[in-house]
Parts: C-alpha cells; structure tokens; sequence
C-alpha cells in the first residue's frame, strides 16, 4: 500500500483532549487505513477498527452559513444530535447555545463552561428529578405541552421560565415530532389559564416542523401558528419574549428554509422585540462526519460465471450475489437507518485492497472492476443487522477492502449500542482548511 503518512490517533484517551489535525478528511481517512494494513501486518488486534472522521472545518462553516442566513436567530444546538465533546466544545467557543433534553446533557455543556442562559430544556415531557436538577444548575428556560408539565414545574421549578411547545404541521419531514409532542392551538388557552392560576412565568412559543424537513413552507406554516399562540398569551395576560423555531433544518434546503422562515418572521414577527432562537441538530453534524468501514467477511459469489448467467436471465440479475459484512452496522453507527430513516450510500475506499485514487472516491467514478449486485451487513449476530439490502459494488472487493459512507454526522454515534460485544466507532477529528480559523477556539487544549 505504500509508504504512510504519520497515522491518526484512534485510540482516545478520555481524559485527555483528542488530538486535531489540519490534514483533508480524505487524506485522513487514508492514512488510517495504511494505519491499520500496517498494525494488521503486525497482527495486532483490532487493527482493521472502523473509524469516523470528523471534519469540525465543516461545522465552523455550517455556523458561518447558518449566520449569514438567520443573522437574528440564535442557534441553540441540539446536542442529541451528536453530544461528541470536541463539537460541543467548538460550538460553545463560536457562541451558539445548546438545546439539551437531559440531566446528563446538561452536564455536558455546564462542564464546558457555557452559562445556564444558554441552555434551553427543551424537552416537554421531563421526569420530576431532571426537573429539579435543572433548576439547581441555574437553567430556567423550558419547554411544556401539557398541564402535568405545568403541576411538576410549579413544584420543582417554580422560577423557570417556561416555553409552551406548539403542534405543527410534520408531515413533510423524516422523523415526525409531533405524534409525541405540540399542545394544538385549541389547547392552548386552557393551558395558559392554569399556568396563569400556578403562578407561573411563560415566556414564549417554540415547535418543532420534524427533523430533516423537506418542505420549506413548514417553516412558514409553523410561523403563522406560533403568531396566534402569541395572541393567545396576550390575551392570557403574558407578554412573550421568546420565540424558539426549533430544529428541522437540512443542509441540502438551508438556504430555501432560511429565506422562507426570514420572510415569515418578517411578515408575522416583524416588530417583535424579543429573542429569537432555534434548536438545530442536524444540520451542524450530518455532513462533518465520514465513515470508514472494513469488510471483514464475505459470502459468495459461489456460483460458476456460467450458472450465475442462467440465473441472472430469470431473476433479471438484481439479487445480491455477494455478501459484505463489514464492523460497524445496525446496532452501532448505522442505527441512523432504522431511527432516523436514512438511506446511506458507500463509497469505495480500496479496492482488492488498492486504495481508490483520493480525488476520485466515489464508486462511479473508481476505476473498479463491473459491478456486482450485493447486500452489507454489520459484524454481530444478529439478521436485522443489514446496512444495506441490494447495492451495486465492484466485483473485486475482498476482505480487508474499506468502505466509505459520507453524511454520516447526526443521529449516529449518539445512539450507538455495544450489542454483541462490539465497541462504538472512535473519531478522529480534522480541522481541515479552516486550520487558522478554528486553531484560536480550540487551544490550548489541542495538539494541532
Ligand atoms: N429540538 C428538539 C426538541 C428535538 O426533538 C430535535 C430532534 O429530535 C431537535 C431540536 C433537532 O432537530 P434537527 O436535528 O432536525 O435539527
């Protein structure tokens, strides 16, 4: 494979700050797989270990767009999303706040540093302990739907500052929010009047259009209710302060869903005098982290080119003939597919063990041999364990082969498991082009 490059630091220690490097993420990438053919030709165990490479140029840039485009909404960073340390700890240096829906993520972003006026509890339905703990760590803003929510507060966190969840229209979206959370319009007034009769302190309206919205006008939509959910608390006799946009945005449509949601804010909030936040997620994430996986079995082609060709004439050459099992699958990073309705795609990183030129790493544009009708499955035991069920490969593809998936940032990591026995896919971080910008946010703690 050749001469590498200095390798990347997989193994991470969790006291220390991980070290960060400025080399392109596909550079990266190929030293750790030159990283891992010379461990594996040292036998050492596990050499062959999946990894992720995360690209925090690309979240400092997201942040940069995300600025020119809602320069008056503040990002409050859904830190479900991927509660990775070293993009926390980048968005708490750029100033963004944080969304938490948890005891322990609050934790995380208070270890930071970063002050309870910016952390939003947007989690509507919070156990009473979570509650209680918020309001000893000084976080007042939260998120209700229903009264319960406004029993327990009244009792756990009397001086919060609470923010009523709306419903919106979801359907145009991958992951629907509102079969679990949103007080109707009709709702509204009645819940209110009891917030009203508990003493309590509503500040504002926040919704959620659904994570990875595909239809822009959502964000219109969702705009003109919360306009008359602000009515409402006027007429209740409260003076909101705060609207919350909540999450939704896809990186694909950024720059559509902005100049809709601006003109909607413009049209309903134009002389709103209070703060605007959001809760995006998603769209920080998704596109900073790729994954390298390795192909550690392989099943078939068992069949003589021959019978192969009887069978292809019958079955129209469509069922996978092989099958790829690589170490990382359904219960660890590629959970996305089964929780967050993704649909990924592989790249090849190397094939018959020849890594794929760097410029050219996508699967068309590989000089690989034809290609082949075949299935992925991740490393454990179990048959749900399918990554992908028909997906053309180069026939070449070997064990020890890597595969790439790109896109792979939100909604991954966060909810891995390590069922079978096997660990979570390590990071290693790259600051890529944005070296000069982003090196003054992370020292002294890096080594770049
Ligand atoms: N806010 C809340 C309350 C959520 O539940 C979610 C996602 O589930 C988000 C924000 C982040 O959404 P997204 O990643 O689509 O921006």
């Amino acid at each position: 494979l050749g001469l590498p490059s200095p390798p990347p630091e997989l193994e991470d220690d969790d006291d220390a700050f991980p070290k960060i490097r400025s080399e392109s993420v596909d550079n990266l990438i190929r030293s750790g797989i030159l990283d891992a053919a010379i461990a594996s030709a040292a036998n050492e165990p596990d050499a062959e270990a999946a990894f992720f490479v995360a690209d925090l140029g690309q979240i400092y840039r997201q942040h940069k767009r995300w600025q020119q485009c809602l320069p008056n909404v503040t990002p409050f960073y859904a830190v479900k999303a991927n509660p990775d340390r070293v993009v926390l700890r980048l968005l708490a240096a750029l100033g963004t706040g944080f969304d938490c829906a948890s005891m322990n993520e609050i934790n995380m972003v208070a270890e930071l540093g970063v002050t309870p006026n910016r952390v939003i509890f947007a989690n509507p339905c919070k156990p009473t302990s979570f509650v209680k703990h918020a309001a000893r760590m000084g976080v007042d803003m939260t998120t209700f739907d229903n009264e319960d929510e406004l029993y327990k507060i009244s009792r756990a966190h009397p001086r919060a500052k609470l923010i009523l969840r709306i419903l919106t229209d979801d359907s145009k979206s991958l992951c629907r929010l509102g079969l679990k959370f949103g007080a109707s319009l009709v709702a509204v007034p009645t819940l209110l009047a009891k917030a009203v009769e508990l003493g309590l302190n509503v500040v504002g309206v926040s919704f959620h259009v659904g994570s990875g919205c595909y239809d822009s006008d959502a964000f219109a939509d969702a705009i003109a209710r919360a306009k008359k959910a602000f009515v409402m608390g006027q007429e209740a006799g409260y003076q909101f302060s705060l609207l919350d946009v909540g999450g939704g945005f896809e990186s694909e449509h950024f720059e559509e869903s902005a100049t809709v949601l601006a003109k909607a804010l413009e049209t309903h909030f134009g002389d709103f005098t209070g703060q605007i936040i959001a809760e995006p997620g998603r769209f920080y994430v998704a596109e900073a982290f790729t994954l390298a996986t390795n192909i550690i079995a392989r099943r078939g082609p068992e069949r003589s080119v021959l019978e192969q060709q009887e069978i292809d004439e019958e079955d129209d050459n469509d069922n996978p003939r092989v099958m790829y099992y690589l170490n990382d699958g359904i219960y660890s990073s590629f959970n996305c597919i089964l929780f967050d309705h993704q649909i990924v795609s592989p790249f090849c990183l190397t094939v018959g063990k020849v890594l794929v030129d760097g410029s050219s790493t996508s699967l068309s544009a590989a000089q690989a041999p034809p290609l082949v009708t075949s299935s992925l499955w991740g490393p454990t035991c179990d048959s749900i364990d399918c990554v992908m069920a028909r997906v053309k490969l180069p026939g070449g593809l070997q064990v020890g082969d890597w595969l790439g998936f790109r896109k792979m940032g939100a909604y991954t990591i966060c909810a891995a498991s390590s069922f079978n026995g096997f660990d979570r896919t390590k990071v290693v971080y790259t600051v890529g082009e944005e070296l000069v910008a982003i090196e003054s946010l992370l020292v002294p703690a890096t080594a770049l």
